[in-house]
């Protein structure tokens, strides 16, 4: 009998898999898809996944080398978990090794147990009492036993030297039968007996109910609804009766969110609403917790999972709901290493293991609402808030040849008077950082430039620094000009440092708030500007996006966009979509029942047609005209991209290295006789340069996935061959959503 040959899955970029020969004196049986594997590689020694077990290698037979331990007495993947996976390597062209790494908690990478942590719990022994004529003489014994006598559900074995316990006298104990000991799961989290709610649920308006009867009907089968419900329209209060139900039929729920919207504010709305185990993964939880987390859902001994993208990959015993909140969010797709895009992943993943998906958004993206219309995801509406609050009246202001002061225009300084005036708060969005975007020369036109990017940096003025936002080089502002020595530097545009600066001394009666990301840095920062705003009084909130999600606002009626035309102008194609998500997501954080909301924004625009369709029609309507733009250029939805992005050190090396790859695509396309497939470039990436290198990138467009993905099958492998793959950086990126 031929040996078998272990086909393994190894941390590298490579997209192929490696052979090795089982390790000694294991026996074939233990040897599933999905165990782990120590394994020589070259000088060192790594962990490997096992793929497949197969009979011939291409490798000879003497060259292989044995595994040198197995890990797991059964695979820590459940079979769905591992199938996405493998689906996800094919369909980003991903090393599947790698692929495993970013799915995978990092401590079950590096060959920790992918069992629940067995503890032992000292118990008194039924019956058993310090008084017990045995302890008479043994007065440490009499009171270890008292102590652990207080304990009714036992002691942990790690708790002991804290208790000032001696594991000399637990011992003694325990000969004597006055205790007994027990190993089971630590930090099992609890659920009381009865029912799963802890406080009612809100009788549902009618629409709500109509989506809640509509997705409850679909329970028990895979299907993807897309809740397009305004802001405050109780979208949330949906996802929670579906998670009821899904409860009540013993099944477990997996909750997506982006990461920002992760507050307290989240997670203390499922906790008050439930009783049930819930498991939280997202960025800040330590690597013990994550594998805690994972193994607590893979095992159904949580059963709400709340997580930002990565937790899209936690494995589930009984998974019964996906929802995937705010699905427009740039944050579902990741940027670097896996492009993965966790929304496209999640329906994926709930196609494989027949369950239902709820994508839940106010502003949809045009790909789910391209996919409503075509009937492969059910379209649920939601119009009305719930609260019966109105919704904001839209004001386009038109700039063109209107003195800014700092940004802001005459007639909004006067609107911004008058909601104070009224007791009444404003916010200001201005989606820059900093104080300027850029500082300038006013003599000889010298410019601020970062020294590792072909961009301006941007004035901080409260830290006295140049800070280049994409790469994070930072400098003292020069005091007189580089280039002709001059004093005239001047900041121009301008971020929300200087908008504060300017409101303060505008509305000096009135408190100046700002949020964004230096604000609100420091921890506990934007618990206590909440608790401000929340008072009720009259200010001014000046701030990033970081305003436009998660927060409701109720006090606010005036809204103010400083500058909407940077979506109307750029060359990403998508810009106008984001644009068009942030006015409307900002928007919709204002105003109650009582006080209708008023947005203005400003613009030299006025006219543009997707800017009048937004503000007059509303989302839809601008997300129609938006889609019908696109088919007739022929971008996404309407055709599929991917792009191969490569930078080095030297300039025109990123651009050789694509020149051969797309020569390569080429020839394949010919061989293969693939057609609708377009390479465009290689060009320059948008920003040439940055942090010292120069990027360069070929984009594919093709009007169908199948040939695309034909074509990147063939043709990765042969890149991963070209001599330039070693001396460049490359990657790519199926679906991009920047270009
Ligand atoms: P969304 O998730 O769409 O932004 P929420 O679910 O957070 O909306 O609801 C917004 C507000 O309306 C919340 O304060 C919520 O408690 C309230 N709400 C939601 N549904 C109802 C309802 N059926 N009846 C009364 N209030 C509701
Ligand atoms: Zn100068
Ligand atoms: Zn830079």
């Amino acid at each position: 009998m031929p040996r078998p040959i272990l086909r393994l899955a190894l941390p590298s970029p490579l997209r192929r898999l490696f052979d090795y020969l089982p390790p000694a004196g294991v026996p074939d049986a233990g040897l599933r898809p999905g165990v782990r594997l120590r394994v020589p590689f070259g000088r060192r020694e790594i962990i490997g996944i096992l793929v497949e077990v197969v009979s011939r290698s291409e490798v000879p037979e003497a060259k292989l080398k044995p595994a040198l331990e197995l890990l797991d007495a059964r695979s820590p993947l459940p079979s769905p978990l591992f199938k996405l996976c493998l689906w996800t390597a094919q369909y980003y062209q991903h090393s599947l090794g790698d692929t495993f790494s970013w799915a995978l908690p990092v401590l079950l990478r590096q060959g920790d147990p992918a069992e629940a942590r067995q503890e032992r719990f000292w118990h008194a022994a039924n019956g058993a009492r310090p008084e017990d004529p045995r302890l008479s003489r043994a007065p440490r014994q009499r009171d270890a036993l008292k102590t652990i006598s207080q304990h009714p559900h036992g002691v942990a074995h790690s708790l002991l030297s804290q208790l000032q316990l001696s594991k000399d006298s637990l011992d003694l104990l325990l000969q004597k039968g006055l205790l007994r000991v027990e190993t089971r799961r630590r930090h099992q989290a609890q659920r009381h007996q009865g029912s799963w709610l802890l406080q009612p649920e809100l009788p549902l308006n009618q629409q709500q109910r109509a989506a809640f009867e509509a997705i409850r009907a679909g329970l028990d089968g895979f299907q993807t609804y897309l809740l397009a419900g305004v802001t405050g329209s109780g979208k949330t209060e949906v996802y929670l009766q579906l998670i009821h139900q899904v409860l009540e039929a013993g099944k477990q729920a997996l909750v997506l969110i982006p990461e920002i919207n992760l507050g307290p504010q989240t997670l203390a709305r499922f906790e008050k609403r439930f009783n049930a185990r819930i498991a939280l993964l997202h960025s800040s939880v330590n690597d013990r917790e994550r594998l805690d987390a994972w193994i607590a859902a893979r095992d159904g001994e949580a059963d709400i999972i709340i997580g930002t993208r990565s937790a899209l990959f936690t494995p589930m015993k009984n998974p019964g709901l996906i929802i995937l909140d705010e699905e427009h969010d740039a944050s579902y797709k990741q940027q670097e290493g896996l492009r993965y895009h966790a929304r496209d992943l999640a329906v994926v993943r709930a196609r494989q293991e027949n369950i239902p998906i709820l994508l839940g958004s106010a502003t949809p993206s045009l790909e789910s609402l391209h996919n409503a219309h075509s009937g492969r995801y059910g379209l649920l509406k939601l119009t009305e808030r719930a609260g019966g609050a109105q919704p904001p009246r839209f004001l386009r202001l038109d700039i063109k040849s209107r003195p800014l002061d700092s940004g802001i225009s005459g007639p909004l300084h006067q609107a911004m008077a008058q909601t104070l005036a009224a007791g009444q708060q404003v916010l200001v969005f201005l989606n820059r950082r900093g104080f300027a975007p850029s500082l300038l020369c006013h003599d000889c036109g010298w410019i601020g430039q970062c020294p590792r990017c072909d961009a301006r940096m941007t004035l901080h003025q409260r830290h006295n620094e140049l800070r280049c936002h994409h790469c994070g080089h930072a400098e003292r502002p020069p005091h007189s000009c580089p280039d002709c020595a001059k004093l005239d530097l001047r900041p121009v545009g301008a971020g929300t440092e200087r908008a504060e600066e300017r409101l303060i001394t505008l509305f000096p009666d009135y408190p100046v708030l700002r949020i964004d990301r230096d604000s609100t840095s420091r921890k506990g920062s934007m618990a206590h500007l909440l608790t401000t705003i929340n008072r009720g009084e009259p200010c001014l909130l000046v701030g990033t996006q970081m305003l436009a999600k998660g927060h409701h606002f109720p006090r606010v009626t005036l809204v103010a966009i400083l500058d909407a035309d940077g979506g109307l102008f750029s060359a990403d194609f998508r810009a106008s979509e984001r644009m068009a998500q942030l006015i409307v997501q900002v928007a919709g954080r204002a105003g109650r029942a009582e006080e209708p909301g008023k947005v203005i924004i400003q613009t030299h625009l006025a006219d543009h047609p997707l800017l009048v369709q937004l503000t007059e029609q509303g989302y839809f309507a601008f997300a129609e005209q938006a889609l019908s733009e696109r088919r007739a250029a022929g971008l996404p939805p309407f055709s599929h991209l991917a792009l191969l992005r490569a930078e080095a050190t030297k300039p025109g090396q990123a651009e050789d290295f694509l020149d051969e790859a797309c020569s390569q695509a080429e020839q394949l396309m010919e061989q293969l006789g693939l057609t609708g497939i377009e390479l465009l470039g290689p060009v320059p990436a948008p920003m040439e340069r940055r942090a010292g290198r120069f990027r360069a990138q070929l984009l594919l467009q093709a009007n169908a996935r199948g040939p695309l993905h034909n074509l990147m099958n063939a043709w990765l492998p042969q890149v991963e061959t070209l001599p330039g793959s070693r001396s460049v950086r490359w990657s790519l990126d199926v679906d991009p959503i920047d270009l």
